[in-house]
């Protein structure tokens, strides 16, 4: 037995991709062009008590930066969070924001946001204040009205009162989906609401990579890589191993997330991009 350590999650016997540095290097160097697609917060980022608080190092920074400035590489963001707040957080040029769970895009040259999302946007506000309202008594409970889509964070409600910001969650969030205005999506220590439309971080990235390959000339071999930590984060595994690409859970929960590799913390995913921007340095 070599060193390689596998990892199980679920079903599923995950590889550490670190541990197989050398045919990820091989299959790099046999692409012309890289799709590199990462999740913010839990990925290039600890999950902190406060998500505001949730700041890239500026050695993260550069590892990006030299990334989106690789010629042979698209670099994109991909979050829940708005694509005002990613460009705050990260304010690297070059790079392809993902924003809302994919209902916003914008790369250097293009943008887009998903007409459904854009017109249920009122509705969504009306939402927010009634959450806000009815929670308003609950210490540490929060909505995060993010224009296209909400969020009510409980990392920092106490124990005791959890049955509570449930059951008023979702008596107030009850007839929208009934109606189905809504969906709903838990992560980590949060509910996100989404308007009912079928695009997620899945239909974005297949939107990215569409559009990618009507821009590299014909028959040039893309190679797309996607990191993610969450719940929200599984269709987009799905579509990247649709497209043979390499898909990354990072994280060592009992999950079960049909992906080609994983890493188990936020410092590995900087080991990874820096040694990925070694690669692709030389394959300039
Ligand atoms: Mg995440």
């Amino acid at each position: 037995m070599g060193c390689r350590y596998n990892f199980i999650i679920g079903r599923i016997d995950m590889k550490n991709i670190l541990s197989y540095w050398d045919a990820i290097a091989t299959k790099i160097k046999e692409t012309e062009h890289i799709l590199l697609l990462s999740d913010y917060d839990g990925t290039l980022t600890p999950i902190v008590e406060k998500p505001e608080l949730a700041n890239l190092s500026s050695q993260v920074k550069e590892y990006l930066r030299r990334l989106a400035g690789n010629s042979c590489m698209t670099l994109g963001i991909v979050s829940g969070r708005t694509l005002r707040d990613l460009r705050e957080r990260i304010g690297v040029d070059n790079i392809t924001y993902v924003g809302n769970h994919g209902l916003e895009i914008e790369g250097p040259d293009f943008s887009f946001v998903n007409p459904v999302a854009r017109e249920a946007e009122p509705f969504l506000h009306s939402l927010s204040e009634e959450l806000s309202q009815a929670l308003v008594m609950i210490k540490g409970a929060r909505v995060d009205n993010k224009g296209l889509t909400l969020s009510l964070h409980y990392r920092l409600v106490d124990e005791v009162q959890l049955g509570e910001v449930d059951r008023i969650f979702h008596r107030i969030v009850a007839p929208s989906l009934i109606s189905d205005k809504i969906r709903i999506t838990p992560s980590k220590k949060a509910y996100d609401i989404r308007p009912a439309v079928d695009w997620g971080k899945g239909r974005a990235i297949e939107f990215i990579v569409q559009r990618l390959n009507k821009k590299l000339a014909k028959g040039n071999k893309l190679l797309v890589i996607f990191l993610g930590d969450d719940v929200t984060d599984y269709d987009g595994f799905y579509v990247v191993n649709q497209n043979k690409g390499i898909s990354i859970f990072v994280g060592e929960e009992s999950a079960e997330p049909e992906v080609s590799y994983f890493l188990r913390s936020p410092n590995e995913v900087y080991q990874f991009l820096s040694m990925l921007g070694g690669v692709v340095e030389l394959n300039k």
